[in-house]
């Protein structure tokens, strides 16, 4: 039995979860919040740093601002990505106009942008607003052989 590593989006508590319960929708110890339940949900600077350096799965951070129209058409699309690569990929959002030292860390140039985030290091990234088919495929190619 294997265990998995995943930051909590809304406390940052760093839980442990068994491998083979991530289907049941684990939650977390601290504060009860889902863990892993295909729902996108958003970090904030200390959990975004985190989450990319501890989190046994894979992260998909969409690089976002509430101003960006193009960020916000997407939103519906990375959600329904989000409940399609769940349990195996967190799909979270970071807001950069709330988090500009985050975004500038990140490297982001311009948003939308998603980065996929493997044990803690950055596997790929992909820039506009993309469809919920693309983003989920791209996730997939990037993580081929670990899904
Ligand atoms: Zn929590």
């Amino acid at each position: 039995m294997t265990s998995v590593k995943l930051t909590c989006t809304s406390c940052g508590q760093i839980n442990r979860v068994a491998g083979e319960r991530l289907e049941q929708r684990p939650k977390c110890g601290i504060c009860g919040e889902p863990l892993d339940d295909g729902k996108v949900r958003e970090l904030d600077a200390k959990s975004h740093d985190k989450a990319i350096r501890s989190d046994d799965l894979p992260l998909l951070v969409d690089y976002w601002a509430p101003w960006c129209g193009p960020c916000r058409m997407m939103a519906p699309e990375f959600a329904k990505a989000a409940q399609a690569l769940a349990p195996d990929v967190r799909c979270v959002k970071l807001n950069t106009q709330d988090h500009p030292d985050v975004a500038s860390r990140a490297k982001i140039m311009g948003i939308p942008a998603l980065v996929l985030y493997d044990r803690g290091r950055e596997v790929a990234r992909l820039a506009g607003a993309r469809p919920a088919a693309q983003i989920a495929d791209f996730v997939r190619q990037n993580l081929a052989g670990r899904m």
